[in-house]
């Protein structure tokens, strides 16, 4: 007798789990159905640092999408720089540096940090400006991640070195910025994104700008 109870309940228990899963796999296929297909996880493969604030990490989201739906090749080129860490170190800012990027620790990752929350330079003076100039310096970073990766400008021992590495860096944050152009954009978004463009393709140019960057180096 004692037996047999075991037995009904343990069936009843297993039909009831029965019935649990087949309900949970048809919310599954009821979520999934309502919502795109293929979403891609943008900020897999990103470190985010505790120094982050949550907006900047929405922030960050938010950028990685308007890349991935306006420039596809750009959000291409983050993705092969993946892994990296992202750091706010409000200490570079103060001391005038808008970000550092260095490859690689023992498990292959990159790591950028930024001088200032995301979005807060104080090099722009919109909102618009600063989505241009956030999007330019993670690709410039991102560049030396990817170079650095790949040993390519691994030694900055003299102002040639010092140059190549950064002119790296400084040709594809303008690239991005040229990409950028053919994005349907807000008049005020145009505006920045044209100003940053001029002097920045004038500044790759000018001496001050070595110097600036590369000053360090006599010769
Ligand atoms: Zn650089």
């Amino acid at each position: 007798m004692q037996s047999t109870t075991i037995f009904k309940s343990a069936t009843k228990i297993s039909i009831i789990i029965v019935v649990m899963m087949v309900g949970l796999g048809a919310m599954q296929k009821k979520v999934s159905a309502s919502s795109p297909i293929n979403v891609p996880n943008l900020v897999a493969g990103i470190t985010v640092h505790k120094s982050l604030s949550p907006e900047d990490v929405a922030y960050l989201e938010n950028t990685l999408q308007l890349l991935h739906d306006q420039l596809p090749e750009w959000s291409q080129y983050v993705e092969e720089a993946k892994p990296f860490t992202l750091i706010v170190n409000t200490r570079e800012g103060d001391q005038g540096r808008e970000a550092i990027a260095i490859c690689c620790d023992e498990n292959g990752n990159g790591t950028i940090t930024f001088g200032h929350h995301l979005g807060q330079s104080i090099d722009a003076n919109t909102a618009e400006a600063q989505q241009v100039m956030f999007i330019g310096t993670l690709i410039h970073e991102l560049t030396h991640v990817r170079d650095q990766r790949e040993k390519r400008f691994t030694t900055k021992t003299n102002r040639k070195s010092c140059v190549a590495a950064e002119k790296s860096g400084l040709e594809q944050q303008l690239a991005v910025k040229r990409a950028l152009t053919s994005v349907n954009m807000n008049d005020v978004f145009r505006q920045a994104l044209e100003e940053q463009i001029v002097s920045e393709a004038h500044a790759l140019n000018s001496r001050e700008l070595w110097d600036f960057y590369c000053g360090a180096f006599e010769n």
